[in-house]
């Protein structure tokens, strides 16, 4: 394991810290800003902000230069990933096509897919969503139904996706169709890249517990899409989303482990504020949350270290997903323990709990997307450990 950045790294880390330091007002980071502010208003906000970072080249910084990108290693992603957390920066609102479409379309995308897609996703032009999952097919893709019939240079679809992250503020879907009728499995699938502003798209969002709506459901009727905006091969689209799943394996999680520690820390100040630090059983259920965080720290150096040396773990990174989100679910649970029957309230002695309820409820959906924590498991046994499926 290296833990050391080089002298390139850290001056990039100087220029990015004081680019941060100009760029965020200060009323961001006051408790309840951007709880307060309507969705729209919210993600208006957080896009034009992300798309002056990319034009001051803080984006896409393991991206090659010649698709926009800052050319930058391993090790400037993990900076830029620990330094928006310090900083507060807003979130992504293009998390989808950044982490997952942008390299997809680097690898295997035509010459005008790249030209079209990647530099308009960067400064934000066109959001992204991901159109995988249906109300019949989560965990079990293969068993999606969304159909695309060729008419002439035309796909025609109908159907319904839903847990569409960006729903409503979505400009484009990448998405998974059946386009050989009477397929099974994972045969016949295309990967479409579709404009949801037609009259045949319609999202509609769905209502989270915390009151955002940030994903919703996109439903095609007689949706048109051209035959050239497929992704990879037609009929190839299982090949095309394993390729664009395994992105997130690339993921830092040393950003993660600096976001989650900050929350620790915030919890723990809670816990002592409100006097309740000194009860045995919160106490030991915080010690296992730290243990469990700083096993997530060694286990992001080591996978940093590998990928710095040009080593692909391959699925053993993919574990990175269940070591940083069982224990993020834990110390939210904590959370809620401490406060025990005053769990609804918004205040108690002068600490403002409404920022620290919207991560509670949020960490309910960590162990579900991006692969349930179960499906997790049966990779890591069978793909990591060898274990009999
Ligand atoms: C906040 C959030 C954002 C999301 N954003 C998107 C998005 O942008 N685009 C998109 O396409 N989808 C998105 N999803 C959907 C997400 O990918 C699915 O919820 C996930 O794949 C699980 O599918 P499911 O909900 O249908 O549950 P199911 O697959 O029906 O699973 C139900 C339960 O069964 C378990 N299970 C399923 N299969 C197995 C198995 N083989 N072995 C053991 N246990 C199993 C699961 O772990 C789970 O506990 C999002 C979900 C959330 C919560």
């Amino acid at each position: 394991m290296d833990l050391t950045y080089t002298a390139a790294e850290e001056e990039f880390r100087s220029e990015l810290r004081s680019w941060l330091q100009s760029n965020i007002p200060d009323a961001w980071s006051a408790p309840g800003f951007w709880d307060a502010l309507p969705d729209d208003e919210s993600f208006g906000l957080r896009r034009d902000w992300e798309r002056d970072k990319a034009l001051a080249g803080f984006a896409g910084i393991q991206w090659p230069t010649e698709f926009g990108g800052r050319g930058g290693t391993p090790g400037m992603k993990a900076i830029y990933d620990v330094e928006m957390v310090l900083a507060n920066a807003p979130r992504t609102v293009n998390p989808l096509g950044l982490t997952f479409l942008a390299p997809t379309v680097m690898a295997i995308g035509t010459e005008q897919q790249k030209r079209d897609i990647i530099g308009p996703m960067l400064r934000n032009e066109v959001i992204w969503c991901q159109g995988f999952s249906e109300p019949g097919a989560g965990s079990d893709l293969a068993a999606l139904s969304t159909k695309g019939v060729r008419d002439g240079d035309d796909f025609v679809v109908n159907g319904q996706k839903v847990w569409t992250t960006n729903a409503v503020h979505g400009d484009k879907i990448f998405t998974m169709v059946r386009t050989t009728p009477g397929s099974e499995k994972h045969r016949g699938i295309s990967m479409l890249l579709i404009d949801m502003h037609q009259p045949g798209v319609d999202a509609r969002p769905l209502k989270q517990m915390s009151g955002a709506s940030e994903f919703g459901e996109v439903f095609f009727d007689d949706a048109r899409v051209a035959a050239a905006d497929c992704l990879g091969a037609i009929d190839e689209g299982w090949r095309t989303a394993m390729l664009l799943l395994s992105f997130e394996r690339g993921a830092s999680g040393i950003g993660q482990y600096t976001e989650f520690r900050r929350q620790y820390d915030t919890v723990v100040d809670v816990a002592r504020k409100l006097g309740r630090d000194a009860d045995p059983v919160v106490r030991g259920k915080l010690a296992k949350v730290l243990t469990d965080l700083e096993c997530l720290r060694y286990h992001a150096m080591h996978v940093q270290t590998q990928v710095e040396q040009g080593r692909d773990l391959g699925f053993e990174a993919s574990m990175t997903k269940l070591i940083w989100s069982e224990p993020s679910q834990d110390l939210w649970e904590v959370f809620d323990l401490i406060l025990g029957e005053d769990a609804t309230l918004d205040e108690i002695d002068g600490v403002d709990l409404r920022p620290l309820h919207g991560q509670a409820m949020w960490s309910r959906s960590v162990t579900i997307w991006g692969g349930s924590s179960q499906v997790q498991r049966n990779v890591t046994a069978e793909r990591v450990l060898g274990l009999p499926r």
